[in-house]
This record gives C-alpha cells, structure tokens and sequence, in this order.
C-alpha cells in the first residue's frame, strides 16, 4: 500500500513536472527567499542561461531588472519584492539582463504561494515582448514624424492669420475680422493638440530630454496665470494665485512644468461654469513643492476617479456637456509629472470642484535658506 501511495506520488510530481515544463511563456518558482528552485525551458532560451547555472540562485542577483530609461529597477520596487509584501498577483513590464549583457523586454507577473498564511514561494510568468516594442516605436515615429510635418504649414497659418487680423493686409469688415479670430482660435487649438501628441510620443519612446534648473514658482505661476487670462476673461472666470513665498525654487524642467500645469489651468477653466474661480496655489511639505489648482467646476463623478489619467478617457458628465477635449492631456500630465520625479493626484466632488496637486522636489537652496532663517 505505502509503496502504491509512493508510485502515485512519484507520477504526480513527474506530471506536475511536465505540465510547468509545457507552459507556453517563461516560468519560474522561488522558494520563500526568492532563491530559484524551477525554470522552465521557455525561461531559459529568452534569458539564454542553462538550469544548472539558475538553480539554487537569488532571482533578483541573476537577473537585473530595468525600466523603459534603462534605469536599474531598485530591489524593493520589483514585482517579486512587492508582490511578497502585498501579498497581491502583480504585472509589470520591465527589462531582464540576459547572460550575454542585452537586455529583453518582458510582460512579467508574479503571484506570491503562501500556505496557512506563511510565504512558501513565488511563481513568475514572463513573455518576451520585443514585438509589441517594436510596433509601439514605429507608432511613436509615425505620431512624431506627421505632428513635425504638420507643424510647419500650421506655422505659416497661424502667421498670415494673425498678420490679416492685425491689419496689415488692409483693413477688414466685422464679418472677416469675426472669421479670422475663429480661424486663429482653431489653429491655436490645432497646434496644443499636435503638441500633445509629440509629447507623449516622446515620453512612450523614452526620447524626452528633462534639463531640471531651479525655477522661481512664483514666477513661473504668473506666466501661465497670464497665458490663462483671455479664455478665464471669456468666461467670466476669476483667476487667483497663491504664493506666500516668493523665493520659492522648484528643481525643474521649466517647459516640461509649464505644460504640465498649462493643461491643469485650461482644464480647471474648460470644466468650470461661468462665474467661477480657479485657483492657482503653491506650499512646501517635507522639502517638496506641492503646487495645486483648485476650480469650482462639474466635479469628476465617482465611477470616473480611477480612469481619468489613462489616454482618451474622458468622463461622463464632461462628454453630456459636450466640451471639447481629447482624453490625453492628464495622460500626458501623468507621463510629465513622472519623467520630473515628481507626483500627481487630486481631490474632487461631482458638482462642487476639483483640485489637482503636483509635487516636485524643493530646490536645496530653497532648503538651506529656509533653514537659515530659522
Ligand atoms: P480632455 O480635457 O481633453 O477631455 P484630459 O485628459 O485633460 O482630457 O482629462 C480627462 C478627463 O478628466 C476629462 O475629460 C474630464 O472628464 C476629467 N477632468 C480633468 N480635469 C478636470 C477638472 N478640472 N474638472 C472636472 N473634470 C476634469
């Protein structure tokens, strides 16, 4: 009988053996320490190591992760190392070092094994998703090559446009002076959507240059606050700023901050009725810059909370209303605020308002200053 129980058990487990041998993508187990104790053969021809060489090793010391900058993905931020304290399944996309140095994009997902509550082990899944980076590049240099060409005779446009409205051509009836400042409003339209494609095809592309300097905040706020100013003026928006201090430096990309916080102003004035208020705020929280907007516009609804930073997603209540808009600015304020080192969330009620934060590291001037002073 117990040698029957020990046939039946050596045929399960040689089964088992199989079945994880046949899984279609690379798979590993660890035990509870991340060391490797099985790697299927898939495993092995993307990473290019033989078993003998895996077996027995800390996952993480055999293979180097990487993000999409070619950053070093840190221990603690790695799917194996948070799916062990979260005990949660956890995707992620990132970059193994194979044996030979180059390294190969994969799809991984890691799902913590624990029994009667103690970690036993992980099992990670991964596919080689070199194609899927390809095909994303060749999208990202197609958006890139049509907003360049489309650029330069939206440029000549906009010249003649402004130049026929300001008389230089002679002079205009009502009826084409009305027609041209249309025409001017559209091009200018025109042109932050083909920025905002470039924009974002660089940040997917992983080709966006960030020249962080430090910025007076105060200053920078006044120049969007003024960029701002006609379409508020139009809708009888109030326009306020906030900013005790006026030495305050932000370690930034001047361009890169000025279009993240661009999109949160027009955004906060496109979503708000007229008569309402827009405010513009800046403070510091544990040497960071918190610079905020807060309107008294429609609010973003419940179910929409957890949609609006993904690409195209526009809600409910601003589609009923039918304001315009893309669905790709706070997918591309997300992508910004991320490349600076920085974060972004908000808070907001249906009906009542919404507020936007973004948080940046404080300039260590600003630091040592404030430090002084004290
Ligand atoms: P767009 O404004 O072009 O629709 P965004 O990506 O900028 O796209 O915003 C996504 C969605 O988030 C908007 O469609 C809207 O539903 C919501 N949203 C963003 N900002 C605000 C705001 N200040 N007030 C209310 N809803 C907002």
């Amino acid at each position: 009988m117990a040698s029957q129980t020990r046939v039946a058990l050596a045929e399960q487990r040689a089964l088992a053996e199989i079945l994880f041998d046949s899984i279609g993508d690379g798979a590993i187990t660890t035990d509870e320490y991340g060391c490797i104790t099985r790697i299927n053969p898939i495993a092995l021809n993307i990473l290019g190591f033989s078993e003998e060489e895996v077996i027995g090793v800390w996952l993480p010391k055999l293979l180097s992760a990487y993000d999409d900058n070619g950053r070093n993905i840190p221990l603690i931020e790695r799917p194996i190392t948070r799916a062990f304290v979260t005990r949660q399944i956890l995707s992620q996309r990132v970059r193994y070092k194979r044996k030979n140095g180059t390294l190969v994009p994969v799809s991984v997902t890691v799902s913590p094994i624990f029994v009667k509550d103690q970690p036993v082990g992980c099992i990670q899944i991964f596919r080689d998703i070199t194609k899927e980076y390809e095909i994303d590049k060749m999208k990202s240099d197609f958006i890139s090559l049509a907003s360049h060409q489309l650029r330069t005779p939206l440029s000549a446009i906009k010249t003649y446009s402004h130049m026929l409205l300001d008389g230089f051509m002679g002079p205009l009836t009502k009826a084409q002076a009305k027609s041209l400042r249309t025409i001017v409003s559209a091009t200018g339209r025109m042109n932050e959507t083909i920025s905002t494609l470039l924009n974002i095809s660089r940040i997917e592309s992983g080709s966006i240059a960030v020249d962080k300097k430090p910025i007076n905040a105060a200053q920078l706020m006044d120049e969007i606050i003024n960029e701002h100013q006609l379409a508020a003026t139009d809708k009888k928006i109030k326009l306020i700023t906030q900013h005790p201090d006026l030495q305050l430096k932000v370690l930034s990309d001047g361009v890169i901050l000025k279009e993240i916080l661009g999109n949160l102003v027009s955004n906060a004035i496109k979503y708000t009725n007229p008569n309402g208020q827009v405010c513009f705020a800046v403070k510091t929280k544990n040497n960071r810059v918190i610079l905020s907007v807060n309107d008294t516009g429609m609010g973003i609804p419940k179910e929409s909370r957890d949609n609006v930073f993904s690409k195209f997603y526009r809600g409910e209540n601003v589609i009923r209303k039918e304001t315009s808009g893309t669905g790709l600015g706070l997918y591309l304020v997300k992508g910004l605020v991320s490349e600076l080192g920085g974060e972004v969330w908000f808070d907001s009620t249906e009906g009542r308002g919404s507020t936007f934060y973004v948080s940046l590291p404080l300039f260590p001037q600003t630091i040592r200053t404030q430090t002084v002073k004290k």
